[in-house]
């Protein structure tokens, strides 16, 4: 077998021999965009492939295995790997070893894209980032595209992509694993805390390492929006080798100094870009509440500017933007109580922003299954807003002991539908029920997004 000499493009994938490792949204994605431009697409799955899978596959022509990976996988010129896929996983390891360039599907579709791209990482703040970045860029005329770990992979879209057109990338660490030459116009490095740790042999700089990936093959006309006030992103900017790398624009709500591209000052939001300064917004018009939106909305205007969009419209869509389901989603107002479903806090830190977002007392649904959760940074929070915990799911008992002390009150129900009951009971007018669970949600649901919709309808019901 010829060892391909990289880089490869859009048309040089043609008749190469092409492992895809994992067949979930990605990898099949992947296949099925490299079997259009001709490559012999190989799909190896650990697990069963279901039949309708099955039968997609054979219609387009793509052999595979699956529950298992053969030598077969390994007669490639190039593998590439599904973001799920870790490189411990055997036939990622052994093409390691035996030198067939491994490649991330987001590298892969990438080599078929002509449009801009705008990409958004974080360990927090990606997919609200995401959505609020391509809400501005579509309100200025340009045909946009949202994809990425939000959704839909790039692989799926790209092919209808045109060099005029915009795309806004969520981009997680693992998409950033194996990119070599993936090139964002404009990255955006929102906050680098410590996640997944799991797939990075507990090595928070290897984990940190990957997310300034996005980044390494920027070169000048390119921009870098990052946090300033986070400590890794901020030395990170600081090695940046003016006129060879992206331009870096900081974001800050700190103290702004001379170099920041976006801050706060007397509550407005400022942007300062190619030197000029100009007054955005105030704070109390954005559509996203809370500080860490600050953030996310601070990043996106910055980008959208760079980017060339008017700053009327990036006002306007930053105020007209309606949230991304499950993030502090406001479900409904009834009686003068605002219920929010906020069930994609599946972390401690993230209930913290949440609670920090509201000047209003708090109803606060909050358990599920724990991580080993810390409660003790909540406990001010919960002490100064929340008058009732209304504690869920397997960690009922925890949440209860640890955080019921801090509040006016505190229960425990059996099921969501008992803990919206209960939150009708003891919410008075002006108060907020918040369902921010800081637990994971596979005790009493698929997923996040099945808790928070069962939440809402509840809700809707009442
Ligand atoms: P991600 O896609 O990175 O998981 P999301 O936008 O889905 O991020 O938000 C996940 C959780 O983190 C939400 O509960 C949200 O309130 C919180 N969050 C959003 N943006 C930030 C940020 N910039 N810093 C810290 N937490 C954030």
């Amino acid at each position: 077998m010829t060892v391909l000499s990289l880089p490869l493009d859009g048309h040089t994938v043609r008749d190469r021999a092409i492992t895809v490792v994992g067949a979930a949204r990605s990898g099949l994605a992947a296949a099925a965009l490299l079997r259009r431009a001709g490559a012999h697409v190989f799909l190896t799955e650990r697990d069963a492939i279901p039949e309708a899978t099955e039968a997609l596959l054979v219609e387009q022509d793509i052999l595979f295995e699956d529950r298992g990976h053969t030598d077969r996988a390994l007669r490639a010129d190039l593998v590439v790997v599904s973001p799920g896929v870790p490189d411990s996983s055997p036939v990622v390891a052994r093409a390691l070893r035996q030198g067939i360039p491994v490649r991330s599907e987001l590298e892969v579709a990438s080599w078929f894209c002509d449009a801009t791209i705008l990409a958004v990482t974080g360990s927090n703040g990606k997919t609200t980032t995401t959505s609020l970045l391509g809400h501005v860029m579509a309100a200025s005329g340009r045909t946009t595209w949202v994809a990425g770990n939000i959704g839909t992979p790039l692989s799926a879209i790209v092919e209808r992509t045109r060099n005029d057109d915009v795309v806004v990338l969520e981009v997680s660490s693992f998409q950033l694993d194996h990119v070599e030459r993936f090139r964002p116009h404009v990255a955006i490095q929102l906050n680098i805390t410590p996640d997944h740790l799991d797939r990075y042999g507990h090595d928070f700089e290897a984990y940190a390492r990957a997310k300034l990936r996005l980044c390494a093959a920027q070169g000048p006309g390119d921009f870098v929006v990052y946090n300033r006030d986070d400590e890794r992103l901020a030395a990170f900017a600081d090695r940046l080798r003016p006129g060879a790398g992206p331009t870096p624009l900081a974001i800050t709500l700190g103290e702004p100094g001379s170099t920041d591209a976006g801050f706060v000052r007397d509550s407005s939001l400022i942007l300062r870009i190619h030197d000029s300064e100009e007054h955005l917004m105030r704070a109390e018009e954005l559509a996203l509440k809370g500080r860490h939106n600050l953030y996310n909305s601070l990043a996106a205007a910055v980008a959208a500017r760079v980017t060339e969009v008017r700053s009327d419209l990036v006002r306007e869509s930053l105020q007209s933007f309606e949230g991304v389901p499950h993030r502090l989603e406001t479900v409904r107002e009834l009686d003068g109580v605002r219920w929010v479903n906020d069930s994609k806090a599946t972390n401690v830190n993230a209930v913290w922003y949440a609670l920090e977002s509201f000047r209003e007392p708090v109803i606060l649904i909050a358990g599920g299954r724990d991580k080993g959760n810390d409660y003790e940074p909540l406990k001010p929070l919960v002490r100064g807003k929340v008058r009732a915990v209304i504690a869920i799911g397997e960690s009922a008992a925890t949440v209860e002991h640890e955080l019921g002390p801090c509040a006016e009150e505190a229960m425990r129900a059996r099921s969501m539908a008992e803990a919206v009951h209960l939150a009708r009971r003891v919410a008075r007018p002006g108060d907020v029920v918040l369902l921010s669970p800081a637990c994971a949600s596979f005790d009493q649901f698929e997923n996040y997004e099945h808790r928070g919709d069962t939440f809402r309808r509840l809700v809707a019901d009442l």
